[in-house]
């Protein structure tokens, strides 16, 4: 049915619905590498464009297709492009909107592939960059150049929670004439809609909320103008990292639920920062929905709440977090986030740990930052296991 005009929680369960002759109620998996074609004329159309049917499911497929629907109609896109991961949404926007000689701006405390892989990779292509902690937009300004194109921004940042304002960096990027890109893995469509506050392109590791379960690895791209979209989905094609059909059934299983979940996650995480935040052993705790958070204002205004991510500080450093790693029992100590169990981990030494010292210092990842993913356990299981585990620090 088309969902378009209908609530977000009735997309969630029927945008990217598809009609196929058994009238399955789910979206089946259409689990082939290439589609039979009627005869030589139709192939011939369906190269051309003339006709829009499938080809080969690198290029399109009906699964990968609802999937990328429904994430579309959920951020207000114009259509979007699933990937094999969220490094393969990641790389196929760089590649797509960047060439030799162009600059790129970035949030400092980026997801670190996403920063390494231009500091060390696009850099050997002749594309520049320069991170800065973009929660202050005067630093975005400072930093445009005459080659800036694109202004990439993470939003609450990873794993350090500062905040953008996305409002006001599309501002910046309509002024200078650069393309604004957002990863909104943390938050997913249902938090936060950055094309509504004027992104040109948002993305996601659907590894995360939006599959929610732990159990694949995938990405997304969604652009506001066919223009981008155009540009993105032929790079993403010949760079070969596409979605295969299993992982975007698994992803559109696991979307319907993204509103229950991020509640629940919410609210436990709310309760749990209120816990963190008094413990004796805890030197400070940045969550967007505790007053202490310095962009506190800023998180109310632009998302609609203040999701299940935080991180915090131990008073005995590095040793204390390792301390705290080895007695969570509940907890699952591994990086990833955004699952329906709690996940615990520590950026310095695992996520971060290709970043060198002096870069994630300068971008706020110091070594006492615990990062935690709130589940949907009960809530006192969670704040019982996190109390036992800090006894032992
Ligand atoms: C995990 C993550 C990515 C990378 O996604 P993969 O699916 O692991 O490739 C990108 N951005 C953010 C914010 C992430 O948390």
């Amino acid at each position: 049915m088309n969902t378009k005009n209908k609530g977000f929680n009735t997309k969630l369960i029927h945008a990217g619905e598809i009609e196929e002759p058994y009238g399955s109620a789910t979206v089946p998996i259409y689990q082939t590498s290439t589609f039979r074609f009627k005869n030589a004329k139709h192939g011939a159309d369906c190269f051309s464009g003339k006709s829009d049917g499938y080809i080969y499911t690198r290029l399109a497929n009906p699964t990968i297709r609802a999937f990328e629907q429904s994430i579309a109609e959920l951020e207000n896109a114009y259509d979007g492009i699933a990937t094999s991961s969220g490094m393969g949404a990641i790389t196929s926007v760089y590649m797509a909107l960047l060439g030799a000689g162009d600059h790129i701006i970035s949030t400092g405390a980026v997801y670190g592939p996403a920063r390494g892989v231009l500091e060390f990779d696009l850099s050997r292509f002749g594309v520049e960059s320069s991170f800065v902690n973009t929660s202050d937009i005067e630093n975005i300004i400072a930093a445009i150049k005459p080659n800036t194109r694109v202004l990439y921004i993470e939003t609450p940042a990873n794993p350090t929670m500062e905040i953008t304002d996305i409002l006001a960096c599309a501002e910046i990027a309509r002024k200078h004439n650069l393309l604004l890109v957002v990863d909104n893995t943390f938050c997913s469509p249902y938090l936060q809609k950055p094309l509504d506050l004027g992104a040109d392109v948002v993305l996601h590791s659907v590894t995360k909320f939006i599959n929610g379960h732990a159990d694949i690895v995938g990405g997304v791209i969604v652009t506001k103008e066919p223009r981008v979209y155009k540009k993105v989905r032929h790079m993403m094609t010949y760079m070969g990292c596409n979605m295969d059909p299993t992982q975007a059934y698994m992803a559109l299983r696991g979307l319907k639920t993204l509103a229950l979940r991020i509640e629940r996650a919410q609210n436990n995480a709310l309760c749990l920062a209120e816990f963190i935040q008094f413990h004796p052993k805890v030197s400070w705790i940045k969550y967007p929905g505790l007053s202490s958070h310095p962009q506190y204002a800023l998180a109310r205004k632009q998302m609609d709440g203040p999701g299940s991510m935080m991180s915090f500080g131990l008073k005995g450093g590095f040793k204390a977090g390792e301390k705290l790693m080895d007695n969570v029992r509940l907890a699952i100590l591994a990086v990833s986030l955004g699952g329906v169990e709690t996940l615990i981990q520590h950026p310095a030494s695992m996520t971060h740990a290709a970043v060198s010292r002096k870069h994630k210092l300068a971008a706020g990842i110091s070594d006492d930052l615990v990062r935690l993913s709130v589940g949907i356990e009960d809530v006192d299981d969670i704040i019982e296991d996190l109390k036992q585990a800090l006894n032992h620090v």
